[in-house]
């Protein structure tokens, strides 16, 4: 680790990816290679001899920049967006050059108390109750993903819970969400051990935009206690994966509290929204919820990877993680005057992340950021009303946040070429459509089907999308579907 060897070939990586940034428009936006295309092009072995950063470098322009989805292109409008920005880029440095641990207190205080105060500064620009913060009696954490938060928490509770009624009864918990709940709940329930019978997907319906009812839940439960099982966690989703809908939350946490279920809020993307006095409303009813995480890393200029989870009661945490290890004893843990994060979370190692979260906040201020994610959604209301100057398509479920879901409307009929009434012929023309837009490399969108409709997701959040890119995308979308269809005709 030569200190002068390191500032040589760092300030080539720097020039590498500044060039990237500079050139990234010029790339492909969905990588266009086929499977095992790189097993083709990079030897079998590691090599024997070392190699120059130059060869390596050159063998990253050539061989995996063409293997890269470009998520930080402004044309990539597909998933929810991975954001990055200079001062998430410059705090990962900072934590990758330091290399702390810091899974206790004493293995880096500097670490953890950043991570303590960024947690609290974050939870007041959400306007969190003071219970969620460490200045209550609550606190947060950085991890990895919103699947390692919703882990975490269900492990919490199911503890929690099983250490009241009894560790044979993991059998009869339930847990829920609902049809449009992201699948790390599954996945969660899975590892915890819930019985595979026992994952509610509430259905959710086109008239409720797609949003967690508060009675369907409430029947849900009545059921399965009429059926002698036992309610345990509920996962409420503030901007969900598939269209944004946003589950009330207030109304949920009520029927959540008549059966004592944990109530976790996941607001992965819209939640970066709410540091937003105008969007702050969606998150209204947090306060009697157990736990709310968000990744700053899909919306809050934060690098991958950055989930903030905040619990009402890190003693939950702790009693489900802590561990006993006699290597790790050490004076601070004993004073209970710290946190120990390795308490409160699955691994033991973690990475110095909220140097980089410090490093956003400080050097954008609530201002910039609050203004970065109003100006994506202003850009998404000039996206519908692009679409809406075009008969053809329509937007299917209410826009809340940056994220448009679209399609050709099944009513389109151009030049004879009918997409007639029937939902399969609008799903079978949407999905092509999308199909030769990411086929073109000049954008990239996803879909998702929500109550049998095929949709176009079309989300802006990228630190690089301008209006003009917003523009060409939308020209983009008109030409493909004017070979498809024929030209619309005024
Ligand atoms: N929850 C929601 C609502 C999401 O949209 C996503 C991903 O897009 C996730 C959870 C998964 O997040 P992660 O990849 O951080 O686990």
């Amino acid at each position: 680790l030569d200190h002068e060897e390191f500032r040589r070939q760092g300030h080539m990586i720097i020039d590498f990816i500044a060039n990237y940034y500079r050139d990234i428009e010029k790339y492909p936006v969905r990588s266009q290679v086929e499977p095992r295309y790189l097993h083709k092009r990079i030897p079998e072995n590691a090599p024997y001899n070392p190699e120059p950063i130059e060869t390596i470098l050159q063998d990253v322009q050539n061989h995996i920049v063409p293997g890269l989805t470009h998520w930080l292109s402004p044309y990539h409008f597909a998933y929810y967006p991975a954001n990055a920005s200079i001062a998430a880029s410059l705090g990962e440095i900072l934590c990758t050059g330091f290399n702390v641990d810091g899974f206790n207190w004493m293995a880096s205080p500097a670490a953890t108390e950043l991570e303590n105060i960024v947690m609290d500064w974050l939870g007041k620009m959400l306007e969190l109750p003071e219970s969620f913060l460490f200045l209550g009696n609550g606190g947060g954490v950085i991890q990895g993903t919103t699947g390692d938060a919703v882990l975490c928490t269900v492990i919490a509770a199911r503890d929690q819970l099983l250490n009241r009624i009894g560790r044979e009864n993991i059998v009869k918990l339930v847990v829920y969400g609902s049809d449009q709940t992201h699948c790390s709940l599954h996945k969660a329930a899975k590892i915890a051990g819930i019985h595979p019978n026992n994952v509610r997907s509430v259905k959710t319906t086109k008239s409720m935009a797609f949003a967690l009812s508060p009675d369907s839940l409430r029947s849900e439960i009545i059921s399965d206690m009429e059926a002698g099982l036992i309610p345990l966690y509920l996962c409420a989703t503030v901007g969900t994966t598939s269209s944004g809908a946003v589950d009330p939350v207030g109304p949920l946490c009520d029927v959540a509290a008549d059966y004592g279920i944990w109530v976790h809020i996941d607001a992965a993307y819209a939640g970066s929204a709410c540091i937003c006095p105008e969007f702050r409303h969606f998150i209204d009813g947090v306060e009697c919820a157990n736990s709310f995480s968000f990744n700053p890393h899909k919306w809050l200029l934060t690098n991958l990877d950055c989930c903030c989870l905040w619990v009402k009661d890190p003693s939950a945490l702790v009693n489900a993680f802590s561990t006993d290890s006699e290597y790790l004893k050490n004076t601070a843990t004993d004073s209970k005057q710290v946190v120990d994060y390795k308490d409160w979370q699955v691994p033991l190692t973690r990475r110095f992340r909220a140097i980089k979260l410090w490093l956003v906040l400080r050097s954008y201020g609530v201002v910039n950021l609050r203004n970065y994610l109003r100006r994506h959604v202003e850009m998404a209301k000039h996206f519908e009303g692009l679409i809406a100057m075009d008969k053809r398509f329509e937007v299917v479920v209410p826009r809340k946040f940056s994220l448009v879901c679209f399609r050709i409307s099944p009513s389109a009929r151009v030049n004879g070429c009918s997409a007639d009434d029937e939902e399969s012929t609008a799903n079978e023309l949407n999905c092509k459509l999308l199909k030769s837009l990411n086929d073109s490399g000049r954008v990239c969108m996803t879909h998702a089907i929500v109550g049998g409709i095929y949709m176009i997701r079309f989300c802006i959040g990228q630190p690089l999308t301008d209006y003009r890119h917003i523009e060409m995308a939308w020209k983009v979308v008109q030409e493909y579907t004017d070979a498809m269809l024929g030209t619309y005709l005024k």
